[in-house]
């Protein structure tokens, strides 16, 4: 499997290649040349874990570049870290009313099923070649820690990430700040996360300071972050045994194409409900053919405070029938007058009957949360909630009323205590391995939102 670059100019590469680069030399992000069809027996599906299951869904994008049974290892080891026998369990919490659950990894959000594995392949490539990288990254608030546990044990790599000042919640920031490991560092930008990732990308353009400081990104821009989500679209199908519309709440666009993907290889997925939070751009540019940025304003659920979706770029290139000079053009378009617009025909053939999107405010995700305690019992985080809502108001609209609907569950509701408290009263108490958390030192560096400070910083820490 070679993979080549949204925006056309790039040489192709491999797995391998892919996974250390991150963002492509061009600017572009890496796919895989074709989409492949999974080719397993359904007997396999039934009987196989989550971790053996995950390995043959990948098995061809990592092509012959990485030996199959090691591969099939890696992703044990990755999964062994989960707290939940099936890693990712399917609950029904009411008729046709399903939520994924994917925060039982180590830093209690789905970014966990993506960069335990990451962490794993990083430690694994680097071996074999004896390289050394230095991840730079830009974190809403989950990658962060997800990123900082799946690295913190590889002697190859060193990670920092940037987050927004004031911007991420308090269990976000400590699950950053209070590793001791040498190689991970965490800085607070005086900024948005928009702001983060411009910088980040900055770094990437700049190729001199990329080579000198052999740069590489665990964002989700990383295609083997949207790989490894492929697999739990697949799994949860088998489970329920039938197809069903997914639900996501969606910031940078990762999860809901990692899902699209999934349908591109057979999976019988009948649509998709993209949920935003009041930074609504996407329900926008579903509504009106239009993608317009606007300031982003802070919710209740951080992690979705996004404007611009970097991995929709993947998406726009299949709207242009993988055209890379194309898809450049309207993103350059787009990042000088703040608007791209698509066309009636290529809206009808990619996007109507495919995707659709619903906004839910901070009002309706505590309501939602409430509801949920309510008829059941359950906590869920301001995310899932946001997905929630979304896939309700579908319902009727979009879909039948016995259309069987799956929202992911992106986040534990103790990664989010106080929207959980102000919801439903109660207080979701943190699984036992950071109980400690609140209390134990931290370690911070500031630096104000400026690309010559930064790149100083990460130079220092090379
Ligand atoms: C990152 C994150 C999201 C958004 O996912 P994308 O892949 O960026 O669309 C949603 N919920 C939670 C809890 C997250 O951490």
């Amino acid at each position: 499997m070679r993979y080549i670059s949204t925006r056309g100019t790039a040489p192709e590469i491999g797995f391998c290649d892919v996974l250390l680069a991150g963002l492509a030399r061009d600017g572009g992000l890496y796919v895989p040349q074709t989409w492949p069809a999974p080719a397993k027996s359904a007997d396999e599906k039934l009987n196989a874990t989550y971790a053996n299951r995950a390995a043959s869904i990948m098995a061809p994008f990592v092509g012959d570049e990485i030996d199959a049974k090691v591969f099939q290892q890696l992703c044990v080891d990755a999964y062994s870290t989960f707290r939940h026998p099936e890693v990712a369990p399917l609950i029904e919490i009411a008729p046709d009313e399903y939520l994924l659950e994917l925060f039982h990894g180590p830093t209690l959000a789905f970014k966990d099923v993506a960069l335990q594995l990451v962490g794993k392949l990083f430690d694994y490539v680097l071996t074999q070649r004896n390289e050394r990288v230095m991840i730079v990254g830009a974190t809403s608030g989950d990658t962060g820690g997800a990123a900082f546990d799946g690295v913190a044990s590889c002697r190859n790599v060193d990670i920092v990430m940037l987050y927004p000042n004031n911007r991420v919640s308090d269990v976000q920031r400590r699950q950053m700040t209070t590793l001791m490991s040498p190689n991970v560092h965490a800085v607070a930008i005086d900024g948005t996360f928009d702001d983060c990732q411009d910088l980040v990308k900055a770094m990437f353009n700049d190729q001199k300071f990329r080579d000198a400081n052999q740069l590489s990104a665990v964002n989700s821009i990383n295609w083997v972050r949207v790989m490894a989500q492929v697999v739990y679209y697949f799994t949860a199908l088998e489970k329920l045994g039938d197809s069903a519309v997914f639900s996501v709440p969606t910031g940078n666009f990762g999860n809901v194409l990692a899902g699209w993907i999934a349908k591109q290889m057979g999976a019988s997925i009948d649509g998709f409900v993209v949920a935003s939070n009041t930074n609504d751009i996407l329900t926008r540019f579903f509504e009106s053919q239009q993608m317009t940025a606007h300031e982003v304003v802070p919710t209740l659920s951080p992690s979705m405070d996004i404007q611009v979706s970097s991995n929709f770029e993947r998406l726009l290139f299949e709207m242009n029938n993988r055209d890379g000079a194309a898809t450049a053009k309207q993103l350059t378009d787009f990042r000088s007058t703040g608007e791209l617009i698509v066309t009636p025909s290529i809206y009808a053939k990619w996007i109507s009957g495919v995707f659709a999107g619903y906004r839910c405010n901070d009002e309706q995700t505590l309501a939602t949360m409430k509801d949920v305690y309510q008829q059941t019992g359950m906590l869920i985080d301001p995310h899932t909630a946001v997905g929630l809502s979304a896939a309700r108001q579908s319902i009727g609209v979009n879909y039948p009323k016995d259309q069987s609907i799956i929202t992911l569950a992106t986040a534990h509701p103790a990664k989010f205590p106080d929207a959980v408290r102000r919801a439903t009263g109660q207080t979701p108490e943190l699984p036992e391995h950071l109980a400690d958390l609140m209390s134990r030192p931290e370690r911070i560096t500031s630096l104000p939102n400026n690309l010559k400070s930064v790149q100083a910083f990460v130079a220092k820490c090379h």
